[in-house]
This record gives structure tokens, C-alpha cells and sequence, in this order.
């Protein structure tokens, strides 16, 4: 039988044709009306000339169009590029160019963004939807894309190559369409790492790693009722970790897709109180934001059953504040684009360790080595997390000698460096590259980043290295208070004194409204060091 990654989508509309699928805004589609349009979409990608293997971008923000042609583009074979819509012209530049996409799916008022670079693509096809066909947002939602509110589509040159995505649909029929794939072999998603440390790299993730990670997070979450739950996706459905735990888990449960095109804490609570989601699934930035809204409390938070937090470290205050605020059950979980995501995860019912990522998921294998010989260091002992599963990528795409750095024997060498306990439970200490060395000191920002957040009055807290003359590296910490409240660096340093060895307490405090982060809310340690290094030249 064809594995296909999109099986996930036909396999639940053939079980539950007329149970919801999407909600946005009041707009449903049943889980047949979504196979539909996801045919209609296939169909037509068909007869424009998209064949298997062929890339095809997908650049919005989480709306239906976006379900529609990921599903769409699954199912002739060809190869979904998430496009963080976002990104900045160099960046969209380098991921449109670097994949080779032949067709990109898009909003109206985005086009101007994607034209100004097309010459460096190999771009044939742009479809195009508007936010007024897809959006009917309150203005607040479009304003980290700088998108307008609009009734109308905006002035788009609609050439030969530019097609307004209705047509697009209204094209081709809705017949059953489901190219057989080498689920091992083919590549389903190209999805491009987040860019934390560096240049986002394509990720190759065959319809097996993701169909795998898609099921193992099935069994983990093995109180799902099929056909029953209901998913908030305020995580963006284009970064791996909304892909997998949202769009992919819904349809392989046969659940509901609520859709918010952007993280509002305030949308958020009111939605959970409205719609009664069942699954929240966030990064801790979200969770951090929630806990400190003024009015969490005046909000019915208890259809949640589970929330799952990954892509960054959830520290051990939120976690505990959000489960006494919302009465959910809030775990933390591991994982990056290179597995799919997830490979490791707390159980959800069963015994839980507050502070680490869990255990290993099903299928999966995990050790803690060392990272010149690749030798498994003892429980406790601090070494770099390798992994070896059924998630684990095929590749960097296009990049052999980077692909041969990480993938060593089919153990994917994830670059943090962790630790493991006698029951096999991990913890990761921290980005290998993140590592500050102080005096000779390996320091962890996050140990102290973990202390500051204890402190009353910090809402957010990041610590990095800054080159010191004595020192070799000096600890710096940034810091956003909470509202109304007062602290000042003096004083923070004597508290991290009190909590810290000498060494690794921050001798520079600077305060800031907020800090610069990717769009799944990762700050981004590198524009602090690079505005550092500007300050400094
Ligand atoms: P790039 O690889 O381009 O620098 P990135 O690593 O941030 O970007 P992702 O693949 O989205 O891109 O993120 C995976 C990384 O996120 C992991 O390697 C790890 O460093 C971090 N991470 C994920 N979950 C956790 C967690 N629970 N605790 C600590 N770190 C986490
Ligand atoms: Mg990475």
C-alpha cells in the first residue's frame, strides 16, 4: 500500500466524511469538504505541470488554503516547502532559491515580497489567495506581517504564471488523486530548521519519518479519543513543531483543527473558553505570556486536557503556574526538524519529571555520547544527545558534508548537549553552540536563566557570553520585567549570587520591553550577540 503522508487526511474523510476538520472564524470544513478541496488543489497542481518530487512553497500564515495545499501537494507526490511567512527578503530569497521551488502558494498582499526576489528561483507558478478570501481578521492579527485589512484583493499582475487560487480550484475536479510514493525513499516535506544558530537548512522528511512521528505521537497521547478531539493551533502549522502535533496529529485522530493565524494571549484564553479545545499543544513563550495575562482567571480553561511544550525549555515556574491557573496538565517535550520533530516527551498520564524533556518515544532509541568519539557516556554524565528512530531525516538537502556531521550509523547527533538519569529520564542542558566559557568554565545559560526566572519581578530572562579580555567570556543577562514590576541589575546580581557559583553570576544586566525571537518564539540569542559585537566595533 502507498504510504503517503496525505493517506492521514483520505484514510479519517473515508471514516468521518461529515466530522469537522477546520474551524477558522466561524468558517468549517468537514473532513470530506477538506479531502475535496485537497483533490481539487492536487488536480490542478497536475495539470500545471507539478509532477512527483517537484517542490511546491507554501507561504501563509495558519488559514485553511494552508491545510488544503499542504494536503493538496502531498498527494501528487511533490514536495511541500514550508515558507515561514515572515521571513525577510534574504531569507525567502535563500529558501526559495536553495529548494527550488516550481510553484509557491501565497496571500495577494505577499506577492510583492516573492516577486522582488523571483529571479533568483526557478518559480513557474504563483497561486494566490487574498486576506480578504482568507482572513477576515481584526486588524491586531495582521500586524506582525504587516498585512492591511482588506474587503478586496489588492492589485495583483495576474500574468500567464499568476493564478488567483479560487480559479485555481474551480480548475480541476475533486476525483481521487494519491500518487504511490517509496514512503522511504521520497522526500514528503522539505522543512527548513529555524534558523537559531545560523542558516536554515532544508531538512529531508520522507512520508515515513513523518507518518512515524505523526503515530508516535498517537500512542503517547494514548488517552486520544478518535474522532473527538480538538486541536488549538496557535502554533504556526509552518514550523515542524505545529505541522507534526497539529495538522498531521488532527487528521491521522480524526480531530478538529481550530485555527488561529497568529498567538494573542488574549484570543487565545477566549477561545478555549468559546470553542473547548481539547489539545494545546505551544511553545513555553506562549505559556509564559498566558500566565502573566491579568485576566486568566476569569476564563474557563478546563476542556484542555493536555499541553504538550517543545522547541525551547519550558522552565520549571511556568510549567507549575500554568497547571495551577488553567488545571490542565502541562508537559514538556523534546525534539527538532531533523526528527520530525519529537523524539523525546514526559508521559502525559504517567509519572512525569518537572524539569526534563522525558523519555525517549516509542521506537526510538536514545543515548548520551560523546561528541568527538561518539562513545555512550554513563547516567548523569554530561554529553552530547544522539537519537536513532523512524523520525530521523534522510538528509540536509543538498548539503552531503553537513548531513555526514549529524547523521553518524543512522544516530542523528543533535548538537545539545544533555544529560540522562538512572531511569532513563533526559534533561537537556543546552545548545552545544550556546555554551559560554567563563574562566575556563563550561557555563550553561540556561542554569541561570532557569534562577532568574525565579526571581518575582522577571517575566523573561536570556543569558550569553560576551568576549571578555580576562575572562575569555563574560556572562551578560537580558531581562524583561514583569508589568509594574521594579528590579534593578545590582540587585539581581546579588540574588544570582545567592543561587549561583561566582562564576557563572551575570556581571551585566541589561533590561529590555522585549526580546528578538523567531516566529515559534525561540529568542534569538545571535541578534543579541551580533548587536553586541556591532556596539563593540
Ligand atoms: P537551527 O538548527 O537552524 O539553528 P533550531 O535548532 O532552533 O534552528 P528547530 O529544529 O526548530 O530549529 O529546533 C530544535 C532545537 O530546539 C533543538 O535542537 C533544541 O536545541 C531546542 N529544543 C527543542 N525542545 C527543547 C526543550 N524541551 N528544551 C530545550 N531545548 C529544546
Ligand atoms: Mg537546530
Amino acid at each position: 500500500p502507498s504510504m503517503n503522508l496525505a493517506r492521514l487526511l483520505v484514510d479519517s474523510a473515508d471514516r468521518y466524511p461529515s466530522h469537522p476538520a477546520v474551524e477558522f472564524l466561524g468558517t468549517r470544513y468537514t473532513y470530506a469538504e477538506l479531502r475535496d478541496a485537497a483533490y481539487r488543489f492536487a488536480n490542478a497542481l497536475r495539470a500545471h505541470g507539478v509532477a512527483k518530487g517537484d517542490r511546491v512553497a507554501i507561504m501563509l500564515p495558519n488559514c485553511p488554503a494552508a491545510v488544503i495545499a499542504y494536503y493538496g501537494t502531498l498527494l501528487t507526490g511533490a514536495v511541500v516547502v514550508q515558507t515561514n511567512p515572515l521571513y525577510k527578503p534574504q531569507e525567502l530569497k535563500h529558501q526559495l532559491g536553495d529548494s527550488g521551488a516550481k510553484a509557491i502558494v501565497t496571500l495577494d498582499q505577499l506577492v510583492p515580497r516573492v516577486e522582488a526576489i523571483r529571479e533568483y528561483t526557478l518559480l513557474e507558478r504563483m497561486i494566490v489567495t487574498s486576506v480578504a478570501e482568507q482572513l477576515p481578521w481584526p486588524k491586531s492579527w495582521l500586524y506582525p506581517l504587516k498585512l492591511k485589512r482588506s474587503k478586496q484583493f489588492v492589485k495583483v499582475n495576474w500574468t500567464e504564471t499568476v493564478t488567483p487560487w479560487k480559479t485555481f480550484l474551480a480548475s480541476a475536479p475533486a476525483s481521487p488523486i494519491l500518487e504511490p510514493v517509496d514512503a522511504v525513499e521520497d522526500v514528503a516535506v522539505l522543512q527548513y530548521t529555524g534558523g537559531t544558530t545560523g542558516v536554515a537548512k532544508g531538512v529531508m522528511l520522507t512520508h515515513f519519518n513523518m507518518t512515524a512521528n505523526t503515530y508516535q505521537n498517537k500512542l503517547w497521547f494514548h488517552k486520544c479519543r478518535e474522532g473527538q478531539e480538538k486541536f488549538l493551533a496557535a502554533l504556526p502549522l509552518f514550523h515542524v513543531f505545529g505541522l507534526t502535533v497539529l495538522m498531521n496529529q488532527a487528521a491521522l485522530t480524526a480531530g478538529e483543527l481550530i485555527l488561529l493565524p497568529r498567538f494573542e494571549a488574549e484570543t487565545v484564553l477566549k477561545t478555549i473558553h468559546k470553542r473547548r479545545p481539547t489539545v494545546f499543544p505551544g511553545a513555553p513563550t506562549m505559556y509564559i505570556a498566558l500566565i502573566n495575562h491579568p485576566r486568566i482567571k476569569e476564563y474557563d480553561l478546563t476542556s484542555i486536557s493536555a499541553c504538550v511544550s517543545g522547541s525551547a525549555s519550558l522552565p520549571v515556574e511556568v510549567q507549575e503556574r500554568f497547571e495551577e491557573l488553567s488545571g490542565a496538565r502541562l508537559i514538556e517535550g523534546y525534539g527538532m526538524t531533523e526528527a520530525s520533530p519529537v523524539t523525546h516527551a514526559n508521559p502525559i498520564w504517567g509519572k512525569r519529571k518537572i524539569g526534563r524533556v522525558g523519555i525517549p518515544f516509542p521506537d526510538t532509541e536514545a543515548r548520551i555520547v560523546d561528541s568527538e568519539t561518539g562513545e555512550e557516556l554513563p547516567a548523569g554524565e554530561i554529553g552530547e544527545v544522539a537519537v536513532r528512530g523512524p523520525q530521523v531525516m534522510k538528509g540536509y538537502w543538498n548539503r552531503p558534508e553537513e548531513t555526514a556531521k549529524v547523521l553518524r550509523d543512522g544516530w542523528l547527533f543533535t548538537g545539545d548537549m544533555g544529560t540522562m538519569d538512572e531511569e532513563g529520564f533526559f534533561a537537556i542542558v543546552d545548545r552545544k553552540k550556546d555554551m559560554i566559557i567563563a574562566s575556563g568554565y563550561n557555563v550553561y545559560p540556561r542554569e541561570i536563566e532557569e534562577v532568574l526566572y525565579e526571581h518575582p519581578a522577571v517575566k523573561e530572562a536570556v543569558a550569553v557570553g560576551m568576549p571578555d579580555k580576562y575572562r575569555g567570556e563574560t556572562v551578560k543577562a537580558y531581562i524583561v520585567l514583569k508589568e509594574g514590576a521594579s528590579v534593578n541589575g545590582p540587585a539581581l546580581e546579588a540574588y544570582c549570587r545567592e543561587h549561583l557559583a561566582a562564576y557563572k553570576v551575570p556581571r551585566y544586566f541589561e533590561f529590555r520591553e522585549e526580546l528578538p525571537k523567531t516566529m515559534i518564539g525561540k529568542v534569538l540569542r545571535r541578534a543579541l550577540i551580533e548587536e553586541e559585537q556591532a556596539k563593540a566595533a
